[in-house]
C-alpha cells in the first residue's frame, strides 16, 4: 500500500491576500470551497451590530433620502436586520417624527392608513383607490393619521353612486359616521381586534386614543395573510430597533436631543471622513449626554482613524471612502480605498478593540455581502441595493423601454445638497460656501419589488454562501478566516469575466 501524498498548500489566507499593499476589493478575488455538512438553514448570521446591539441579521440600509425613512427602517427591523434613518428633513422634528413611527410600529396595525377629510369628494376618494389599491379610509377632521376621527368610508358606501357625481358628493354624506362605527383602543391586543371584526362582519377597525384620535387601522384582509416574524430586531421594551443620522454641526445637538426623546436605539455620525475634531467632539457629548444610545462614528478606511474614534467612544464603525455606487469621491478629492482593504485593515484593529464594524457602500449583490463578511465586517450597509424596492422612499416612474424605475440619489450630489441643508454637512461645504463640490451623482434604480421578499432573498444567498464555504455561522467564518482556515484566491480580469455570465446570445437574470 502506498500512502496517499501530502495536500499542496491551495489557496492563500486572508492576510497573505492582502499582504501586497494594494488596494483590492469584492471583485478582486474568491473564498475556496469547504465542507459541507449541514443544511443550508442551519446557517446563523447573528451579528453585534455594535457594543450593545445585536441583530439576527447582518444588513442595515443606509441614512440616504432615497433609501431610508420609517417605511423602511421597519421592514428591515422586521427582517432582523436595521434601519437608520437619514438627516436630510427640512427640520429635525421630521427626522425624530421617522424614528417614532417605527418604535409606535405594531404588526397588523396599519400606523400610517391613508385618511381623508369630510368635505373631501367621492373622487378624491377614488383617486386614492386608484394609487394604493383600497377604499377603505378613515375620516378624519384634517384628514391625517392622528386627527379626531368622524367616520369611515369604503367601497360600500360609494359602489352606487354613479361616476358623474364623484365630485359633487361629499365623503361626509356617505361615510359611517362616527356614532355608527365600531373602534377599538390603542392598547387593544391584535388578537382581540380580529375577534371584533370577525364577530361584527367588519372589514376595517379604526384604533383611537383617549382622545378619540385616530392612532392606527386594522384590516380584516390583514387576518388571512398574518405573517411571522422570526428575526425581528427588537429591543428591551418589545419596540423594533431604529437608527438615525446626524452630522457633525453643532446644531445636530437639538436634533440629537429629539431623537433621544423619540426612542432612536443607535446613531450614526455621517460622514465622508470621520476622522475629524468635529466627530470626535460630537462623539463625547452624546455617548456624555445619551449613554444609553449606541454611536456608530465614521466614516473610516484606515486603523488610525478607527483608533481615534474608537478612542472618541465609538461603540461601532462605518468603513468606506468612495465605494459607494453613487459616489465620486475617489475621482474629485483623490481620497479614499479600495472598499475590500479598507474592510480588512479596519476590522483587524477594531476586532482587537471589541467595536464591530459595517462594510458600508459597494454591496452590488448577495456574494459581496459573504465577502465583505468574511473580510471582517458584522454587518454590510446598503444604499443602492435598497433603493429601487417599495419601501425605499419616493414614487415610481416608467423609464425608456418601459422599465419601472425609482430615483436613487448620492447624499453628497448637488441634487441632495441643494434639497436642505443638513446634507451638505457630510461633505464639509458650509452653507456659506458658495463654491459647491460635488461628491456623488444623481441616479434611477430599476424596481426590485418589496423588501419582504428582498431581503428574505439576501439572507438565504448569504447562507448558501456560508455553507458552500462549509461554516455555519458569522463568529466561526471570522474565526476560521483569521486562523487560514477559510483560503481565499485573487482573480485575474479574465478570471472575473469567466465568474459572471458569458458567451451568451441574450440571458434572462431571475433572481428570486
Ligand atoms: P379595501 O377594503 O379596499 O380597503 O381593501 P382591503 O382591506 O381588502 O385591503 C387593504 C390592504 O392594504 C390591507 O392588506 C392593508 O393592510 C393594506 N393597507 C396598507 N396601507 C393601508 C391604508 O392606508 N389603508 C387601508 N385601508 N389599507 C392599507
Ligand atoms: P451603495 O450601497 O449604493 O454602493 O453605497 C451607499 C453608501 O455610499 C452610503 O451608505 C454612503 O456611505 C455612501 N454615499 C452616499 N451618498 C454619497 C455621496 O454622495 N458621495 C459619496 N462619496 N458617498 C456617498
Amino acid at each position: 500500500m502506498t500512502a496517499n501524498p501530502p495536500l499542496g498548500i491551495d489557496g492563500e489566507s486572508i492576510h497573505e491576500m492582502f499582504s501586497s499593499h494594494q488596494g483590492i476589493t469584492y471583485n478582486d478575488f474568491n473564498i475556496l470551497p469547504g465542507y459541507i455538512d449541514f443544511p443550508v438553514g442551519a446557517v446563523c448570521l447573528e451579528t453585534q451590530l455594535t457594543r450593545g446591539i445585536k441583530l439576527k441579521a447582518p444588513l442595515v440600509s443606509s441614512p440616504m433620502d432615497t433609501v431610508t425613512e420609517a417605511e423602511m427602517a421597519i421592514a428591515m427591523a422586521l427582517h432582523g436586520g436595521i434601519g437608520i434613518i437619514h438627516g436630510n428633513f427640512p427640520t429635525p422634528e421630521g427626522q425624530a417624527a421617522e424614528v417614532l413611527k417605527v418604535k409606535r410600529y405594531k404588526q397588523g396595525f396599519i400606523s400610517n392608513p391613508k385618511c381623508i377629510k369630510p368635505s373631501d369628494t367621492v373622487k378624491d376618494l377614488m383617486m386614492i383607490k386608484a394609487k394604493h389599491g383600497f377604499t377603505g379610509t378613515p375620516v378624519t377632521e384634517n384628514g391625517h393619521p392622528g386627527g379626531k376621527l368622524i367616520g369611515l368610508v369604503t367601497s360600500r358606501d360609494v359602489d352606487f353612486i354613479p361616476e358623474s357625481r364623484y365630485v359633487t358628493t361629499l365623503i361626509q354624506d356617505v361615510m359611517v359616521p362616527r356614532d355608527k362605527l365600531m373602534t377599538g383602543h390603542e392598547k387593544i391586543a391584535l388578537k382581540e381586534a380580529y375577534e371584533i371584526l370577525e364577530l361584527e362582519k367588519k372589514g376595517k377597525l379604526p384604533i383611537v386614543d383617549s382622545d378619540d384620535h385616530l392612532v392606527s387601522l386594522i384590516a380584516r384582509t390583514d387576518l388571512k395573510k398574518a405573517r411571522e416574524f422570526p428575526l425581528s430586531t427588537y429591543d428591551e421594551k418589545g419596540q423594533l430597533r431604529v437608527g438615525a443620522a446626524i452630522s457633525t454641526r453643532e446644531n445636530s445637538k437639538e436634533s440629537v436631543s429629539l431623537l433621544a426623546q423619540a426612542g432612536v436605539d443607535l446613531i450614526v455620525i455621517d460622514s465622508s471622513n470621520g476622522s475629524s475634531m468635529y466627530q470626535v467632539e460630537m462623539l463625547q457629548h452624546i455617548k456624555s449626554k445619551h449613554p444609553e444610545i449606541q454611536v456608530i462614528g465614521g466614516n473610516v478606511v484606515t486603523q488610525a482613524q478607527a483608533k481615534l474614534l474608537i478612542d472618541a467612544g465609538a461603540d461601532g464603525l462605518r468603513i468606506g471612502m468612495g465605494s459607494g455606487s453613487i459616489c465620486i469621491t475617489q475621482e474629485i478629492m483623490a481620497v479614499g480605498r479600495a472598499q475590500g482593504t479598507a474592510v480588512y485593515q479596519v476590522a483587524r484593529y477594531s476586532r482587537s478593540r471589541g467595536v464591530p464594524v459595517i462594510a458600508d457602500g459597494g454591496i452590488r449583490d448577495v456574494g459581496y455581502i459573504t465577502k465583505a463578511l468574511a473580510l471582517g465586517a458584522s454587518a454590510v450597509m446598503m444604499g443602492g441595493l435598497l433603493a429601487g424596492t417599495t419601501e425605499a422612499p419616493g414614487e415610481y416612474f416608467w423609464g425608456a423601454n418601459g422599465v419601472r424605475l425609482k430615483k436613487y440619489r448620492g447624499m453628497g450630489s448637488l441634487d441632495a445638497m441643494e434639497a436642505h441643508v443638513t446634507s451638505q454637512d457630510r461633505y464639509f461645504t458650509s452653507e456659506a460656501d458658495q463654491i459647491k463640490v460635488a461628491q456623488g451623482v444623481s441616479a434611477t434604480m430599476r424596481d426590485r419589488g418589496s423588501i419582504h421578499k428582498f431581503v428574505p432573498y439576501l439572507i438565504r444567498g448569504v447562507q448558501h454562501g456560508f455553507q458552500d464555504v462549509g461554516i455555519r455561522s458569522l463568529s466561526l467564518l471570522h474565526e476560521k478566516v483569521e486562523n487560514g482556515v477559510v483560503r481565499f484566491e485573487r482573480r485575474s480580469p479574465n478570471a472575473q469575466l469567466e465568474g459572471g455570465v458569458h458567451s451568451l446570445h441574450s440571458y434572462d437574470k431571475r433572481l428570486y
